[in-house]
């Protein structure tokens, strides 16, 4: 079992909040898009709790 972020793009705005707060430069912003490189991400979970739109969530992989 194992847990990573998933980004919520429809609740998602763009503001790069999450970007200036991940400590592993695990999350790649672009114009309209979002991405989480998995191979960097330590699930610390700051990106969560920083998101003014709660559009990043810790998630069991197997239950995608
Ligand atoms: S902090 Fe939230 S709303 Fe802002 S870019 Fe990151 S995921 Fe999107
Ligand atoms: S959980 Fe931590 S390491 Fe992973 S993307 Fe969010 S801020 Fe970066």
């Amino acid at each position: 079992m194992i847990d990573k972020i998933k980004h919520l793009q429809n609740k998602c705005d763009f503001c790069g909040t999450c970007v200036a707060v991940c400590p592993h430069d695990a999350i790649e912003l672009a114009e309209a898009s979002l991405q989480i490189l998995f191979n960097r991400c330590t699930l610390c979970a700051n990106c969560i709790h920083v998101c003014p739109t709660r559009a990043l969530e810790m998630t069991d992989e197997n239950s995608l």
